[in-house]
């Protein structure tokens, strides 16, 4: 069992919401993380064991030679969750083109890059997690999330196919799909999970799942987890 506070993990979307509980989670269990996006100014605390790096992860023309520099300065890596990602949602004719490659660039080409970069040195390392945060629309897809449930269908193939890649390796691949979480995800949207706790998880809530996915005995892998609030509502914001 390699125990959380012995580790050293990859966390990327990790300077709000999701990403940032996970972080904190993690910090708090006394791992190492090295935590990823483009602007953490507003994170007050700064441990010794959080390294942030600001990188803009849907650059793809500069993201394999600073993921190159990230595997040569980070040997020690044993985990990497995949969480940043960004919602944007309207009929398909909504979109712009400029707009429809700017989702599949954060909400999956990225994913696949990082993949591609990190999991040849878990492998080669003999153990390690790979964590894709999902969604319920990696399981079905509904009015106006054409473009963004295309993007979570197809993380989905990327998590069971590496699942099957990785385990011979030792590597253990697992997918967490949240319905609505409370986060600024839905700042820019004109809809949110309603305000009652029982219509919304709370950030915590994934990150209980990622600690868990993590404390699993090393023989044993949660191919997927689908988490929601106890009641479904949508907010529709004026
Ligand atoms: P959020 O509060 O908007 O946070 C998104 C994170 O992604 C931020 O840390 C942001 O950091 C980072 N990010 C966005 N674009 C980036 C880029 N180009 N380069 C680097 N980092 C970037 O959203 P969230 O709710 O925590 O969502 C996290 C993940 O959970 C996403 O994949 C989302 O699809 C998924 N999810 C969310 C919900 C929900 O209801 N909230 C439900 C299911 C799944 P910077 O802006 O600092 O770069």
């Amino acid at each position: 069992m390699h125990r959380l506070e012995t580790r050293k993990i990859l966390v990327t979307g990790a300077s709000r919401g999701i990403g940032a509980a996970i972080t904190r989670r993690l910090l708090a269990a006394g791992s190492h993380v090295v935590a990823v996006a483009r602007d953490f100014s507003d994170w007050a605390e700064h441990p010794p064991q959080l390294e942030t790096i600001t990188l803009d992860l849907s650059d793809l023309d500069r993201l394999p030679d600073q993921l190159g520099e990230i595997t040569r300065t980070h040997t020690e890596l044993d985990g990497l969750i995949l969480n940043a990602g960004h919602g944007r949602f309207g009929s398909l004719e909504e979109f712009s083109y400029h707009q429809i490659r700017e989702m599949v660039e954060i909400n999956l080409l990225q994913h696949i890059y990082m993949a591609r970069a990190l999991t040849p040195h878990l492998k080669k390392q003999g153990h390690g997690d790979l964590i894709i945060i999902g969604s319920e629309a990696a399981l079905s897809g509904g009015r106006k999330g054409a473009v963004y449930s295309a993007c979570k269908f197809a993380l989905r193939g990327l998590a069971q196919s590496l699942r099957e890649e990785c385990s011979q390796s030792g590597v253990r691949v697992s997918l967490i799909n949240p319905g609505m979480v409370d986060t600024p995800f839905y700042d820019e949207l004109d809809f949110a999970p309603g305000e009652t706790p029982e219509n919304h998880l709370r950030p915590e809530d994934v990150a209980d799942a990622v600690e868990m996915v993590l404390q699993a005995h090393p023989g044993t892998v949660f191919d997927e987890i689908n988490l929601n609030p106890l009641k479904k509502v949508i907010r529709f914001k004026k």
